[in-house]
């Protein structure tokens, strides 16, 4: 038996010699041993019992090849079966904040969609609509928005394409709130902008020192602002990352976006994501839903 290839493990700082293990494919979350692990991962000696019961879990598998197999077979029948394609473009993996628990930091760099990627994005795309099927894109980043020109070229074409189609196109943003101004909206929303999904981390205080400018300016004012400005023709879905010691400060956030004539009631979802430990122990958070509420890492 093999440890399967959607298991992932996180260390419990708390319980040296202990981690948390969470398979994906059965969303089963356990605490073993480092040494049970190793065996697992050594394909070394193990107790009947043992073996059954990580087997159940999605632990253990008899074939890695098999089960990736298996997994695109699910997905080719969910797609078979579906009307309806969902696709996530990164657009850069470049932003304009500084948050000390970004997992994609050390992606920044040269990791900008080029325009020959794009253009096969809206090749493939255009051809899957071809076919009947509706399409909803999630622009996704670093920060989506540092790259509006080609947003609205990729939103642009396969709308066009949509319309020649016969088929829907819809599209939303993953963004960290500073660049969404009510223009920015307004100039979207006729191309098929449907919804954003951005980030508060709490009230100001919590939230610029976890999500502060790069030059190391907080961003809630300005992020508070657009949210301010625009919630009034977008939906917004809010998402938000906390840690054991500020956990509890997030019913304050709600009443400054009350006492800023923001009512709640007017987002479309509201959802907070703890900010959980990598593997080497530091801090990865950002890792929320989508705004049609799938989860996501972002
Ligand atoms: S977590 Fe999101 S907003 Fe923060 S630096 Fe990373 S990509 Fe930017």
């Amino acid at each position: 038996m093999q440890p399967s290839c959607y298991v992932t493990t996180f260390p419990c700082p708390d319980k040296p010699g202990r981690l948390l293990l969470l398979a994906t494919r059965r969303c089963a979350v356990m605490e073993l041993s480092d040494e049970l692990w190793q065996r697992m991962r050594d394909g070394g000696e193990m107790e009947e019992e043992e073996r059954e019961t990580l087997q159940r879990l999605g632990v253990l598998v008899h074939d890695r090849e098999a089960e990736k197999e298996e997994m695109r077979e699910t997905f080719d029948r969910i797609n078979r079966e579906s009307r309806h394609l969902s696709v996530v473009a990164a657009l850069t993996m470049e932003c304009n904040l500084a948050c000390p628990y970004c997992f994609k930091a050390p992606f920044r760099g040269e990791q900008t969609m080029d325009d020959a990627i794009a253009d096969l994005l809206i090749r493939r795309m255009s051809e899957r609509m071809s076919q009947g099927l509706d399409l909803t894109v999630d622009f996704y980043g670093g920060e989506a928005l540092l790259q509006l020109t080609l947003l609205k070229r990729i939103a642009t074409a396969l709308q066009r394409a949509a319309l020649e189609h016969g088929v829907t196109f819809q599209f939303n943003i993953f963004s960290n709130g500073t660049l969404l101004t009510r223009p920015v909206v307004e100039e979207l929303l006729p191309l098929g902008l449907a919804a954003v999904r951005l980030t508060l981390d709490g009230p100001p205080d919590i939230h610029d020192s976890q999500r502060p400018f790069v030059s190391g300016r907080g961003s809630f004012a300005a992020i508070m602002e657009n949210i301010h400005a625009i919630h009034d023709i977008l939906p917004i879905d809010l998402g938000g990352n906390f840690t054991r010691e500020n956990y509890r400060r997030f019913p304050e956030l709600l009443d400054l976006l009350i006492a800023r004539g923001i009512d709640p009631a007017r987002f479309k979802a509201v959802g907070f994501s703890p900010v959980v430990p990598r593997a080497d122990g530091s801090l990865a958070g950002d890792l929320g839903g989508t705004p049609r509420g799938q989860a996501l890492n972002h």
